[in-house]
């Protein structure tokens, strides 16, 4: 396919107009200004259109949309212990299945191409993926509260079996992590044990830390350390590591995380908001030179995929905590919607328009009247646009969404089962 006579979010996140993308296969094949001479098949237009590398969503659980709006202004602990696990216990095989589809059909639709994904249930998600065309690095979270070894839990077999059945498939776009929930779902043991089997298996890490005041008060208590220093303690900072909220940091967390082997922080500023959980310190993360990514969290607790809305709250909040308005540029909170997002997933030829990257796009219809008059288009993409600009999404080179359109989920089906699904476990906690 050819984007002709176009404006761009090149490389260097300018915007250049009069641009030409030619995408062979799975990869952007060109880039510029001139027309290429090579035929590219398809020819679009690029009147009122803006081409942009899609996003990458740094922290989500996709089947918890079948829980969107169900159960709200509640604490978090009231929450999950009242409405989401009660929820979760009576999922089955058909409501898994129409969440992971229906999750994945929002990203798409919002132009996001993979998510860190950490749930449960994980067979439905890699199925919807495989079906869909999007990618994700999926992993089975893990909770522990007994005296077993990792390798007597059941969530840690079908976490093994994950990676030794899915790594790598859909060429590629499946890529299989280790998930901790959380320092205080978990024993020690488990937690050591992880560590191990991640570095074991050169894997990737995924784990909720410091979302709460009250988490990191009780791990203070449990383990006389930070969560963060308790990771430290057990070797997790020496793994590629994906550390969802990161927002009650102490003095002592900065130095750990700045000297971490490879480490992002997945910021979810709407679940935080929702939640009142709290506020991740952006400006200290910039400053200290941590990679922030950023995360919509499930959509029980967002209640939307629209990574559209994390981008501008990211950098509208932390120049409201900041008491600066200069702090994010339109630049930095794009950037942490799409190339931090890859490298976050450990997709390092993702996240850019460039030739030779994947072909990883997003097409923006910039006819409305919040792109006029086009002053900045930076700045619009950030402060003016939305999610429901989005007119289309590729992924790996293959057209996922357009004008309206999936091309590989059938949305009403989905829909239908999704509502049907949610009906009939109401039901069942109702008896
Ligand atoms: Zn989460």
């Amino acid at each position: 396919m050819l984007f002709q006579d176009i404006s761009i979010v090149d490389e260097e996140l300018r915007i250049v107009p009069h641009a030409y993308v030619g995408v062979r296969g799975a990869t952007i094949a060109y880039v510029g200004t001139e027309a290429p001479r090579e035929d590219f098949g398809t020819v679009y237009a690029g009147k009122d259109r803006l081409l942009c590398p899609a996003l990458y969503n740094a922290h989500g659980h996709t089947i918890m949309s079948l829980l969107r709006g169900y159960g709200e202004n509640m604490s978090l602990s009231d929450w999950l212990n009242r409405k989401i696990f009660p929820f979760e216990d009576r999922f089955n095989t058909a409501a898994t299945d129409a969440g992971a589809m229906l999750g994945l059909a929002e990203s798409i639709r919002y132009g996001v191409v993979s998510t860190s994904d950490m749930y449960f249930w994980c067979d439905s998600l890699v199925e919807a993926l495989l079906q869909s065309g999007a990618k994700a690095n999926v992993s089975r979270s893990i909770s522990c509260f007994t005296e077993q070894h990792l390798r007597e839990l059941r969530s840690f077999q079908e976490a093994d079996a994950l990676v030794r059945d899915w790594q790598g498939k859909g060429d590629g776009r499946i890529r299989i992590e280790t998930s901790i929930h959380a320092e205080y779902t978990c024993t020690e043991r488990v937690m050591a044990e992880m560590a191990e089997y991640t570095a074991e298996h050169g894997l990737r890490h995924h784990i909720h830390c410091a979302e709460t005041r009250e988490e990191v008060e009780g791990c203070k208590a449990r383990h006389g350390c930070t969560p963060v220093a308790f990771l430290k303690r057990l070797g997790y900072l020496e793994l590629p590591l994906l550390l969802a909220h990161g927002i009650w940091l102490e003095e002592e967390d900065f130095a750990l995380l700045r000297e971490a082997a490879e480490l992002t922080v997945a910021t979810c500023p709407v679940s935080n908001l929702k939640l009142a959980s709290g506020v991740c310190p952006i400006s200290r993360l910039k400053a200290e030179g941590i990679r922030c990514a950023l995360g919509t969290d499930g959509a029980a607790s967002n209640n939307n995929l629209d990574l559209w809305e994390e981008i501008k709250l990211f950098a509208l909040l932390h120049k409201e905590r900041s008491g600066d308005p200069a702090l994010i540029t339109p630049q930095e909170a794009f950037y942490a919607a799409t190339r931090a997002g890859a490298l976050a997933q450990g997709r390092t030829d993702c996240g850019l328009l460039k030739e030779g990257m994947r072909a990883d796009l997003l097409l923006l219809d910039t006819s409305g009247p919040q792109w006029c008059p086009a002053s900045d288009l930076m700045s619009h993409l950030v402060y003016a646009a939305s999610g429901s600009d989005v007119v289309m999404t590729v992924c790996d080179g293959e057209i996922l969404y357009k004008e309206g359109e999936f091309t590989r989920i059938d949305i009403e089906r989905v829909k239908a089962e999704a509502e049907k699904a949610y009906r009939g476990i109401l039901r069942e906690l109702e008896q």
